[in-house]
């Protein structure tokens, strides 16, 4: 029999990302799932159909290959040939099922929480860490290193909280499969559930002794330094999580995730205004006046800027690409540099007289609308 598109059997378009083609599956898996169905065999083959497509379609890099060539790009690959069971798609597929509140879960009606994968356990929890950072750091993106204090699998017994080989006996209740079946009446009828096996929670064997390490936990706490890839052009607030980097799981389950909080640190001389960088420069009359050049600091080091002769108060100078970059975008802000005039305060005599002199002069006061614009037309300019 000729074999359905893949995007057909999940009822997807082509452009669904991840998630979607998740949710497809899942709700396909519970509508055919085996226990759900027994005996009907179409059900079954419509369960094996669902969860093939979805080893595709959820693969980036088999999703590419099935795009450009078909059954023929994603065949004898992963094993997936005419003879899988559904235990198989179990154990390949477990985590969709298992991770809390799906519908999926409930369906299961364990109670006892428990996907059917067979070398369960409890999946680690999450890690919350905190990385401070500079703007200069934020503009050329930073490796850090950092030391947290984790859950990491028990290297005594390896994670399987056993004291030796001989401490881990099959299960006996579930000859090693980590479920049970149970068959329950429902407004339905008679339902056929699984769940975890009570007396090893899911992971098919039993310990006899604990490893004196972990005392069974199949984890232990240790320093770790981390070495984190911060990108540059990230934003206080953001957070980024490396997928199980956090606590190691229980008795060989998945470890949770790192989730970073990213701080940006104020600079003293340099704000942030989304991807540009605003400076605030002070100029002397005189300077303002007849020009001068002046050093500014950047990101990347101090630059030598001209001051025109006549430069008013409130102008805005750009210096282009000396801001910070996206995350998701190429290309860079600018850095803004804000004219100010600098008044003196405490005068001396000297200063007084001039000062007096230099009020009777016709140049010295200002002409508005003529030739300078005021500061609504250069808010107009700084917005363009
Ligand atoms: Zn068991
Ligand atoms: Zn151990």
């Amino acid at each position: 029999m000729a074999k359905r598109d893949y995007y057909e059997v999940l009822g997807v378009e082509k452009n669904a990302d991840s998630n979607a083609v998740k949710k497809a599956y899942r709700k396909i898996a519970m509508k055919y799932h085996p226990d759900k169905n027994p005996g009907d065999s179409k059900a079954e083959e419509k369960f094996k159909e669902a969860a093939e497509a979805y080893e595709v379609l959820s693969d980036a890099d088999k999703k590419a290959r099935y795009d450009r060539f078909g059954h023929a790009g994603v065949s004898g690959n992963g094993g997936f040939g005419g003879g899988r069971t559904v235990e198989d798609i179990f154990s390949q597929f477990g985590d969709i099922f298992g991770d809390g509140g799906s519908p999926f879960e409930s369906f299961f009606g364990g109670g006892g929480g428990g996907s059917r994968t067979r070398t369960r356990g409890q999946k680690g929890s999450n890690l919350r860490i905190k990385v401070s950072l500079t703007l200069q750091e934020v503009e050329s993106g930073v490796t850090k290193k950092i030391k947290v204090k984790k859950q990491v699998t028990c290297k005594t017994c390896n994670g399987s909280g056993a004291k030796d080989s001989s401490s881990q006996k099959t299960c006996g209740t579930c000859s090693g499969s980590g479920y049970v079946r149970q068959v329950r009446s429902t407004f339905l009828g008679h339902m056929q559930t699984t769940t975890a096996c009570p007396t090893c929670n899911g992971s098919g064997q039993v310990i006899t002794a604990n490893c004196n390490t972990c005392k069974g936990e199949g984890r232990n706490y240790e320093s770790e330094t981390l070495e984190i890839d911060i990108p540059a052009g990230v934003e206080d607030g953001m957070q980024l999580s490396m997928r199980g980097k956090g606590n190691a799981g229980k008795n060989g389950g998945p470890a949770g995730d790192l989730l970073i909080s990213i701080e940006v640190k104020e600079d003293e001389q340099l704000a942030r205004d989304g991807q540009n960088i605003i400076y605030d420069l002070f100029l002397n009359f005189a300077d303002a006046a007849l020009g001068t050049s002046a050093e500014v600091p950047t990101l990347s080091g101090n630059v030598k800027i001209k001051i025109p002769a006549g430069t008013q108060a409130g102008k805005i100078l750009r210096l282009r690409g000396k801001g910070l970059p996206s995350v998701q975008d190429y290309g860079k802000g600018d850095q803004l540099i804000h004219v100010n005039l600098w008044t003196p305060k405490n005068l001396t005599n000297e200063e007084r007289e001039l000062m007096e002199r230099m009020r009777e002069m016709p140049n010295f006061n200002p002409s508005p609308g003529k030739s300078e614009k005021g500061f609504f037309e250069k808010m107009k300019d700084y917005f363009k």
